[in-house]
């Protein structure tokens, strides 16, 4: 029997992405399997029904049936609480899953006997970057950032010189040059302003300058394992601020990106340093969802402190849905690859690097210790 993939309609408020698009579908459907797609799950992302079905897909209206009878099921975000009794044991869920809010889910998965793959999970090795779906939706929310940043922002960004006289270009910063915060400086570079980066990793400098932007330098360097950065001391937190207000006060537009995972995002960007940024400035604080690195970043809305508006945006990749949903379904593509072997068969064991890495439940256990251990708590 060949291997029954379902794609059912997100439902998390604002979530417009799609785990496949037909492009996708057709592939998995030349290699064998079969794919179920919920009626308009595409919408939201602009692939219409009638594209999965020339795709190759099975559409059906049937969620209950769709969660029963697949045997792998792919999402955005991580399934509805309530609906994940509806699944088979051993069936196989692979999302973003977001484990620390989500840990009613995960436990329901769990006595589900379901396996549940969280993508934040995945090691970045070189293996799994076709599968990286936290760079290519920060790609895509590093791009936004900056487009939101703009609509927001009472200056032109590129120099003109023209007859009703010289505008100066606008002051970009981006705090945090990771993945997102690399195109956020590409995308602000290509409006025209005059970009700054700031980064913990020394070796963020490098790709930063490649891009046209200056580097601000701190005399540390808090590169930690696996390309992530470490917690910074106090003493190094204070070098910190003071180089950051600096910057900050000049700023038209500051991008904050930094994150350092499993930890509340650091503070970069405190109260007095929004006092004193020019009237009209604009922070978009992609921080927004784990903690936020402006104090009066408010997630989800948009709120106007001293002059400043300061945008702290919970889910910038299902902004540009189709773009976003292509790219995430192609990440998707490839993790199926491990899924399922050269027969067309469904592996049972779960022993590959990457696999292993990002298996959050199975058989009944929480494999990663962090979430055990945040389940027990919360017991
Ligand atoms: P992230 O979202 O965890 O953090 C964003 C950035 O914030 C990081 O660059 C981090 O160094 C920075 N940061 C943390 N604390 C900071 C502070 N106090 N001040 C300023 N900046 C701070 O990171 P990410 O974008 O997911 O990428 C992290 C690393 O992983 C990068 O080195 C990236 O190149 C690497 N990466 C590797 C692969 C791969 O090899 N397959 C894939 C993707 C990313």
């Amino acid at each position: 029997m060949p291997v029954r993939v379902g794609v059912p309609k997100e439902v998390v408020d604002g979530e417009r992405r799609v785990a496949l698009v037909p492009e996708v579908v057709q592939k998995l459907v030349k290699g064998g399997v079969e794919v179920r797609i919920e009626a308009g799950a595409g919408a939201g992302s602009y692939y219409p029904d009638e594209a999965y079905e020339a795709a190759g897909a099975s559409l059906t209206t049937d969620r209950r049936a769709l969660f029963a009878e697949s045997d792998i099921l792919l999402g955005v975000q991580a399934p509805p609480t309530a609906e994940v009794a509806w699944l088979r044991p051993a069936t196989i869920v692979v999302s973003f899953m977001n484990p620390s809010r989500n840990l009613a889910t995960i436990a329901k998965l769990r006595d589900a006997q379901a396996s549940a793959f969280a993508l934040e999970l995945l090691p970045r090795i070189t293996r799994a970057q076709g599968m990286d779906a936290l760079s290519s939706q920060a790609t895509v929310a590093g791009y936004r950032a900056v487009l939101e940043a703009s609509v927001h922002c009472p200056r032109l960004l590129p120099m003109l010189t023209t007859a009703a006289g010289t505008i100066r270009p606008a002051k970009v910063l981006i705090l945090g040059a990771g993945v997102a915060g690399l195109m956020a400086i590409a995308t602000a570079r290509r409006l025209g302003g005059v970009v700054e980066a700031y980064d913990v990793r020394r070796a963020a400098g490098e790709q930063v300058r490649s891009l046209g932007a200056k580097f601000l330098e701190l005399q540390i360097n808090a590169e930690g394992t696996g390309g992530y950065a470490r917690e910074l001391t106090d003493e190094e937190k204070a070098q910190e601020r003071t180089m950051v207000a600096e910057a900050v006060a000049q700023a038209d537009i500051v991008i904050t990106t930094a994150n350092v995972p499993g930890r509340k995002a650091p503070r970069l960007v405190s109260r007095e340093m929004v006092e004193k940024m020019k009237p009209g400035a604009v922070i978009v604080d992609m921080a927004a969802e784990s903690g936020g690195n402006c104090e009066l970043t408010k997630p989800g809305s948009a709120v106007l402190e001293h002059g400043v508006t300061i945008l702290g945006p919970t889910n910038l990749p299902s902004e540009i849905p189709f773009h976003a949903s292509a790219m995430y379904s192609k990440n998707l593509q490839a993790f199926l690859g491990l899924l399922i072997d050269a027969d067309g068969k469904l592996v049972t064991k779960f022993d590959d690097e990457i696999l292993a890495a990002s298996l959050l439940v199975t058989a009944g256990e929480v494999r990663h210790a962090p979430t055990r251990e945040a389940l027990g708590a919360a017991k």
